[in-house]
């Protein structure tokens, strides 16, 4: 970073308390922890996990050997992990016949019960893999292995358990309307929660007896893969659930195929606006799930530290690839200066590293070019004028890995504060009063996520309301059930994911 003004924050050790202004703490003596205290290589064994040198396109229940084979890599040692084909339009045809075929004959004609239990025989597969899962999760995407064990897997399989449990309860969903499958569904998904966001497209779209077409991204394409396995072992009929790999290119060949009765997107705005036009005048129905610049506002009256671990939360979790991180702060102008140095303090604690060491708390950034586009937007934030504060911690010498960071001196007009960095980059702005904080969050073309930090329901729920946002958390942040949905305004898309409203988009209503 050379030229530009950044306040290095220094790591502390993990039992280091506040410097200053810990009213009521109880001292840590040096000689106990000081410099001395650190936690010890905690690194998590892989052997169990059997990554294959290739793994092919499952269509119709097989693996078909496809064209244009590409490397996945493991972000944290840039070492190449598999291969993986590319789908054209030739193989992304094969696999929506296989997936018409399924839905015709098979799936559409099977009792909900029946479907239930299939989609509960996968949630027990994930449970039962889930280690494996876990660890294959973390080396092809980069995320914290505790984040992939804790939060990834268990919510995958959750979301399977969910809409198992809502398979044979469709007639009684929507009391005095029929409701029918779609038919064939042309899923695509990103690289942040490749699992997760698999789970969150294939649960209900089968729960409500339609056929699938998935492709995950590029860069991730290996639990996917893994996932085919399960799929086997679960029982689900042949074509029911097809996975076909590739980049852009595949994915854009899949949404346009003829016979797709719905398209299921999640991704960047700029790629969702594209498959928009595409589908324009077409009779396929689309759900969007696109990006977002989240408030996370934090009130006088709110418990600081509390708020303060919703902020680490908010936008260090998952290196901040989440498109309902809480990207922009907006902290009451009487506590600023607390606030600021609580999550300095917090954020000197913060363990960068190993994403399969299980006391990593940051981990590598998925991709060489997503690390550019981080490195470029604090160039940016920099230049603009904002102040930039940064862990000064040790890097892995190999790997995708950047430094939590936070700006100060913002003002709504920094590219900073408006754009989506997806990354651990935080954007700190200030307000006066509770009108000002609505005004400055809802101030963005995305409406997806919000958090609110205060002590009085009152004023939590007044801001709820005029905050426009499709999820909002009230004295938490980056909290999801398989039962609440999720989903944005805006340009971060339309649509609902989770719960009774994320089947919606995957039924016929009537009457
Ligand atoms: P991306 O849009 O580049 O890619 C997403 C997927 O779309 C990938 O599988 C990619 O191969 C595919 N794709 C790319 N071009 C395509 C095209 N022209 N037609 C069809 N498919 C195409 O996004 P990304 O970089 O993988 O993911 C990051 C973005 O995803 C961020 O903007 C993030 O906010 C968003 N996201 C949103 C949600 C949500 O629920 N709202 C969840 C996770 C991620």
């Amino acid at each position: 970073m050379d030229g530009i003004d950044v306040k290095e924050i220094q790591p502390t050790s993990p039992g280091a308390s506040e410097q200053s202004g810990a009213k009521g703490r109880t001292p840590v003596p040096e000689l106990l922890f000081g410099d001395l205290w650190d936690y010890a290589p905690a690194p998590q064994n892989t052997s169990h996990v059997k990554i294959a040198p290739r793994y092919e396109h499952f269509i119709g229940g097989e693996f078909v050997a496809g064209t244009g084979y590409f490397s996945t890599l493991n972000p944290a040692t840039e070492e190449r992990l598999s291969e993986v084909p590319a789908a054209d339009d030739e193989m992304v045809d094969r696999a929506v016949r296989a997936a018409r075929e399924a839905f015709d004959k098979r799936w559409s004609k099977l009792p909900g019960s029946e479907r239930g239990k299939v989609l509960y025989r996968i949630g027990r597969a994930l449970q039962e893999r889930s280690r494996e899962l876990a660890c294959l999760e973390t080396m092809d995407n980069g995320k914290p292995i505790k984040e992939s064990r804790d939060v990834d897997v268990p919510l995958a399989a959750a979301h399977f358990l969910y809409y198992a449990g809502w398979a044979d309860k469709l007639d009684y969903a929507l009391p005095g309307a029929t409701v029918s499958p779609l038919g064939v569904c042309g899923q695509v998904i990103p690289w942040n929660f490749p699992l997760l966001m698999a789970a969150w497209k294939i649960a209900p779209a089968l729960a409500a007896g339609n056929t699938v077409v998935l492709k995950p991204a590029e860069t991730t394409p290996l639990t996917a893969a893994l996932l085919t396995e399960i799929f086997q072992e679960a029982g689900v009929p042949p074509g029911v659930i097809n996975i076909i790999f590739g980049a852009g290119a595949s994915g854009a060949a899949l949404v346009r195929h003829p016979d797709l009765n719905k398209v299921a997107f999640t991704g960047s705005t700029e790629v969702g606006r594209a498959i928009q036009r595409t589908l324009a005048g077409s009779k396929k129905r689309l759900t969007l799930e696109l990006g977002g610049k989240g408030a996370n506002i934090i009130f006088d009256d709110a418990p600081l530290d509390q708020a303060i671990e919703g902020v680490v939360e908010g936008i260090y979790f998952n290196q901040g690839h989440v498109c309902c991180a809480g990207s922009r702060l907006f902290v009451q102008e009487n506590v600023l200066e607390t606030v600021l140095r609580k999550l300095t303090h917090r954020l000197a604690s913060l363990r960068v590293g190993d994403p399969l060491d299980k006391n990593t708390d940051v981990g590598a950034i998925n991709s060489s070019e997503q690390l550019e586009k981080i490195r470029s937007y604090v160039d940016i934030g920099c230049a603009e004028g904002a102040q930039m504060h940064q862990l000064a911690c040790e890097l892995p010498d190999k790997g995708f890995f950047f430094r939590p960071t936070f700006f100060t001196n913002v003002v709504p007009a920094h590219r900073i504060a408006r754009e989506e960095i997806f990354g651990p980059v935080l954007a700190i702005q200030t307000f006066r009063t509770p009108d000002e904080a609505v005004q400055k969050a809802n101030n963005s073309p995305y409406g997806l996520s919000a958090g609110i930090w205060t002590d009085k329901g009152s004023k939590l729920f007044a801001m709820a309301k005029a905050l426009h946002a499709g999820v909002i958390w009230g004295n938490t942040f980056n909290k999801f059930d398989p039962a609440s949905p999720f989903g944005g305004f805006k340009e971060s898309g339309f649509g609902r994911e989770g719960g009774l409203h994320g089947l919606l988009p995957y039924m016929e209503v009537r009457g």
